[in-house]
C-alpha cells in the first residue's frame, strides 16, 4: 500500500517529538511501534494517549495504510485499561478526526479515559 506518511511534515509535530525523546512526556508503556503517555491536561483521573511512533495525521491515513496497526493500538489499550483498574468500571476511548471531530493534534493518538462516569453525548 501507499506509504501516505512521507508526505507529512513530521519534523514539527509534538507527539513525533515526543516519540523520538526530544519533549518530555510521563511515558507509561513502549513498543515498537506504539508509544503511550499521560496526557498533559487530563480531563479524567486516568487519561493516557496511545499514538504510533509512524506519523499518521489521523485514523483515516492510518486506516488506509495499515489497518492491522489499529487493532494492534487497541490490544494497547485495552491492556492499559486492565493495568489502570478500569475493566470493572469501564472507560472510554476517543479517536478525535479532524476540525469538527475537534481533533487538536494532526498526529493520530486514541484517548483513554477512566476513573470517572463519561456523559454521552459527548459535547
Ligand atoms: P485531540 O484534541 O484529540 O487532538 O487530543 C490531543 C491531546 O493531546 C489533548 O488532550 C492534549 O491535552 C494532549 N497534549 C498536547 N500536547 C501534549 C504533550 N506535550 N504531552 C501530553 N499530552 C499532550
Amino acid at each position: 500500500m501507499a506509504d501516505t506518511s512521507g508526505s507529512q511534515k513530521t519534523e514539527d509535530c509534538i507527539f513525533c517529538k515526543i516519540v523520538a525523546g526530544e519533549l518530555p512526556a510521563e511515558v507509561v508503556y513502549k513498543d515498537d511501534e506504539t508509544v503511550a503517555f499521560a496526557d498533559i491536561n487530563p480531563a479524567a483521573p486516568v487519561h493516557l494517549l496511545v499514538i504510533p511512533r509512524k506519523h499518521y495525521t489521523n485514523v483515516v491515513e492510518a486506516a488506509a495504510d495499515d489497518p492491522a496497526l489499529i487493532g494492534r493500538m487497541l490490544a494497547v489499550l485495552t491492556r492499559l485499561a486492565g493495568e489502570k483498574g478500569l475493566l470493572e468500571d469501564g472507560f472510554r476511548i476517543v479517536c478525535n478526526t479532524g476540525t469538527r471531530g475537534g481533533q487538536s493534534v494532526p498526529h493520530l493518538h486514541f484517548h483513554l479515559l477512566g476513573g470517572r462516569s463519561m456523559a454521552w453525548p459527548p459535547g
